[in-house]
């Protein structure tokens, strides 16, 4: 049954579609103002988020992407309240993290707002608050898996239902229930039956982390109907990105030397991989005079809680955490964060990145990378035991993508960060906002015409005999290595097996990316044949101009300023034998430690 795609009308900002003088002139417009300064204590609203309560009362499908720090709750808060709207009654909230909903709630009861929050202790409450009070709350958050498992959470909604006191449904952080996601969540997929069971409510979807095949899998999959869609640059123009090169003990001298030069007194995040390493990582920052604490889910509640809290307040100041800590943690004011160990994936980075900065002022985001780590979080994430090959081979690519970024020292990194977003970014706008903008390194243009064709015709080879490839495994081939796993021997008989072993690095990294930016590579998913989903490469509509010798290849790149910490080297099998992936993990005592702890997932304390 192939459904057709749903129409939507798609808001870029406030004054495309409907201007600014219409959305004062709605009918909500009043008692939306009334309710952003009298309840939340607001002067004025951020970019989209009135156009989206607007449409919300308006009884519309609401499509929100906004960054992290964006402000989404208020675009579902705000016209929870309002009783002006077409449909009135309760807003249904469903959330990934309880952490985050008691959060929420406890920030909307500080505000005198009835919100209700269903998790598994709460049962019988919900009943007398939802069905029997005439008082019923304006905000029910309950958890996807209540939503889907609890016959009496049904009944409720199906109650409401019948009443016509259901206002709509809220589906925050939407992009869990995509499978093209590094987020999804199972409970989510039940979301897809309420526009089924509940016809007449609309329902509005909330995301900070999606591209464009996500974006149209949350519309398909939560069934949204002429939807107004806002969208917005994920650029975050107030945070400075770098990238700096991890030496063993260094570090932490060179941690606590960047936060007492440039964030003396002021609050931010270091994330690291392990509990361990939390925990050594904050005793030497309190050994140097900092206050620092560590957080991660192996630690007792009222522990955490305390720990989150004297951050918040202030008496701690930095926190070293997994990434069990952060989403949904509010705190505007955090001038850094720092990862310690590289982040697990491209969205990982940008929203963990994202917790700083949220009141607009300057922040800055440092990582620490080392072709060492990354290949020990790899063969940490091949170790995993009890989850399937396509869960692991979909990590290990993402891992691949943050080691490319921090390995590409030539292309401005907001250039880069919302590339993965399929936000096409100009370089002059980060205003030297990254290392490699800073750098400002002498520029060296390159006529790579042959090297690039030669790619093409890699793709092209395979393509015509139906075999496909990947973007490592056309890297691998380029460079000449010998020892790809993935690849079957006939590969290093191509022709083009090893044409760019000369070029150095960055330079053939710039030519991979601009190939498939110039739209003569193409990146498509599709399954392969364990049915796990990949991007596989394939010739795009530019290629043939470059085939045909039609137009030169050329590109402008900066030559590594300081090569990335080199693994120690291996033993040299055959001469020209290279790994495509990072070096192999270290060997002895620190591998031992590194196993009995496990690198922590996020921590949904369920
Ligand atoms: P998101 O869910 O998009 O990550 P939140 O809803 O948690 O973001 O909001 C992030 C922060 O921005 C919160 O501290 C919130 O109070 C604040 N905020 C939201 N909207 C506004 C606004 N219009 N003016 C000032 N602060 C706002
Ligand atoms: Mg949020
Ligand atoms: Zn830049």
């Amino acid at each position: 049954n192939a459904s057709s795609p749903p129409l939507s009308t798609e808001v870029k900002s406030a004054a495309n579609s409907h201007g600014t003088t219409s959305l004062s002139l709605s009918p909500y417009y009043n008692e939306i103002m009334d309710k952003l300064r009298g309840v939340f204590k607001l002067s004025q609203f951020r970019t989209n988020q009135l156009e989206a309560i607007t449409a919300a009362l308006d009884g519309r499908d609401v499509f929100v992407l906004m960054p992290t720090g964006g402000g989404k709750s208020l675009c579902f808060q705000l016209p929870a309240l309002c009783t002006s709207g077409k449909t009135k009654g309760v807003t249904v909230v469903v959330s990934p993290l309880l952490a985050l909903m008691k959060d929420q709630v406890d920030n909307l009861h500080k505000k005198r707002i009835n919100a209700l929050l269903s998790n598994a202790e709460t049962v019988g409450e919900d009943w007398q608050q939802l069905v029997k009070s005439e008082n019923k709350p304006d905000l029910w958050y309950v958890t996807p898996e209540k939503l889907r498992d609890s016959p009496k959470v049904n009944e409720i909604l199906s109650i409401l239902y019948r009443n016509q006191k259901l206002a709509r449904f809220v589906i925050d952080e939407a992009h869990c229930i995509s499978t093209w996601g590094q987020d999804f969540r199972d409970a989510y997929t039940a979301l897809g039956s309420l526009r089924e069971k509940y016809p007449s409510v609309p329902i509005m979807a909330l995301t900070a982390t999606a591209n464009r095949r996500t974006v149209a899998d949350i519309v398909l999959q939560l069934r949204l109907k002429d939807h107004a869609s806002f969208t917005q640059s994920f650029n975050r123009p107030n945070l400075k990105y770098y990238v700096k090169n991890k030496k063993g003990e260094s570090v932490i001298v060179d941690i606590a030397g960047f936060i007492q030069s440039k964030h003396n007194g002021e609050a931010g995040v270091i994330y690291c991989n392990t509990r361990a390493k939390c925990e050594s990582v904050a005793a030497s920052l309190r050994e140097r005079g900092l206050s620092a604490a560590h957080f991660h889910a192996g630690m007792p509640t009222e522990e955490k809680e305390f720990t989150v809290h004297s951050w918040q307040k202030g008496t701690a100041l930095v926190i070293v955490a997994t990434i069990a800590f952060g989403m949904g943690i509010d705190k505007a004011d955090v001038r850094f964060v720092i990862h310690h160990d590289m982040p697990k994936s491209m969205s990982g980075y940008y929203q963990e990145t994202g917790r700083a900065g949220r009141d607009g002022k300057p922040a800055d985001c440092v990582m620490y990378y080392s072709g060492g780590d990354a290949s020990r979080l790899m063969s940490q994430i091949k170790k995993t035991e009890g989850v399937t090959q396509d869960s692991i081979e979909r990590q290990v690519n993402a891992v691949l993508e943050v080691m490319q970024f921090a390995q590409n020292t030539s292309e401005c990194r907001r250039v880069q960060i919302l590339r993965h977003f399929d936000e096409d970014f100009s370089k002059a706008d980060c205003a030297r906002g990254c290392d490699t903008c800073e750098a400002d390194r002498e520029l060296i243009s390159t006529n790579v015409t042959q090297h690039a064709q030669a790619a093409l015709t890699v793709v092209h080879l395979l393509q015509s005999r139906g075999d496909s490839i990947t973007l490592p495994q056309l890297r691998a081939i380029l460079r000449g290595s010998k020892n790809v796993e993935t690849l079957s021997k006939q590969h290093d008989q191509l022709q083009q097996h090893g044409h760019c072993k000369e070029l150095p690095k960055e330079l053939l990294e710039l030519m991979l990316s601009s190939l498939i930016s110039y739209n003569m590579l193409t990146n498509t998913r599709r399954a392969n044949r364990s049915g796990f989903h990949t991007d596989y490469l394939e010739l795009g509509p530019n290629a043939q101009e470059l085939l045909d010798n039609e137009r030169d290849f050329v590109l402008n790149w900066h030559r590594n300023a300081e090569q990335p910490t080199k693994a120690p080297k291996r033993k040299k099998k055959l001469a020209g034998t290279e790994s495509i992936s990072a070096p192999a993990p270290r060997k002895g005592k620190k591998k031992a430690v590194i196993d009995d702890d496990p690198i922590e997932a996020p921590d949904d304390m369920y």
